[in-house]
Protein backbone atom coordinates (compact mmCIF):
# COMPACT_ATOMS: atom_id res chain seq x y z
CA UNK A 1 0.00 0.00 0.00
CA UNK A 2 1.07 3.66 -0.13
CA UNK A 3 1.95 5.82 2.31
CA UNK A 4 -0.93 8.33 3.52
CA UNK A 5 1.95 10.85 3.78
CA UNK A 6 4.28 11.18 0.69
CA UNK A 7 2.40 8.53 -0.71
CA UNK A 8 5.72 6.20 -1.00
CA UNK A 9 4.94 2.74 -1.78
CA UNK A 10 5.11 0.69 2.06
CA UNK A 11 5.66 -3.12 2.17
CA UNK A 12 2.73 -4.59 3.96
CA UNK A 13 4.81 -7.13 4.81
CA UNK A 14 6.48 -5.08 7.52
CA UNK A 15 3.36 -4.38 9.11
CA UNK A 16 3.41 -5.37 12.87
CA UNK A 17 7.38 -5.91 12.86
CA UNK A 18 9.59 -4.03 15.13
CA UNK A 19 10.60 -0.77 13.99
CA UNK A 20 7.86 -0.77 11.67
CA UNK A 21 6.03 2.33 11.38
CA UNK A 22 3.03 0.94 8.70
CA UNK A 23 0.91 2.40 7.25
CA UNK A 24 3.36 4.92 7.18
CA UNK A 25 6.78 4.53 5.51
CA UNK A 26 9.01 6.25 8.19
CA UNK A 27 8.59 7.76 11.40
CA UNK A 28 8.73 11.19 9.67
CA UNK A 29 5.47 10.52 8.27
CA UNK A 30 3.71 8.69 11.46
CA UNK A 31 4.65 12.29 13.04
CA UNK A 32 3.17 14.41 9.76
CA UNK A 33 -0.09 12.50 10.13
CA UNK A 34 -0.01 12.53 14.24
CA UNK A 35 0.58 16.52 13.86
CA UNK A 36 -2.06 17.05 11.00
CA UNK A 37 -4.43 14.90 13.08
CA UNK A 38 -3.91 16.76 16.59
CA UNK A 39 -4.32 20.33 14.41
CA UNK A 40 -7.33 19.38 13.20
CA UNK A 41 -8.36 18.70 16.89
CA UNK A 42 -7.81 21.83 17.93
CA UNK A 43 -8.85 23.72 15.16
CA UNK A 44 -13.08 22.28 16.29
CA UNK A 45 -13.41 25.03 18.55
CA UNK A 46 -14.06 27.08 15.68
CA UNK A 47 -16.90 24.69 13.94
CA UNK A 48 -20.48 25.86 14.69
CA UNK A 49 -20.53 24.95 18.21
CA UNK A 50 -20.97 27.86 19.62
CA UNK A 51 -24.51 27.66 17.67
CA UNK A 52 -26.40 26.25 20.35
CA UNK A 53 -24.63 28.25 23.35
CA UNK A 54 -24.95 32.23 21.94
CA UNK A 55 -27.56 31.69 19.33
CA UNK A 56 -31.15 29.83 20.21
CA UNK A 57 -32.59 29.21 16.94
CA UNK A 58 -35.74 31.63 16.97
CA UNK A 59 -38.67 30.92 14.83
CA UNK A 60 -39.52 34.62 13.63
CA UNK A 61 -42.59 34.09 11.38
CA UNK A 62 -45.01 35.14 13.88
CA UNK A 63 -44.05 38.98 13.84
CA UNK A 64 -46.11 39.32 11.17
CA UNK A 65 -48.93 39.25 13.02
CA UNK A 66 -47.93 41.81 15.52
CA UNK A 67 -47.68 43.94 12.92
ZN1 LIG B 1 5.82 8.46 3.89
Amino acid sequence: MLCPICKREVDEATKGREGSFFPFCSERCKLIDLGRWLSGKYQIPVAPQDESDEAPPRITSSEDDEL
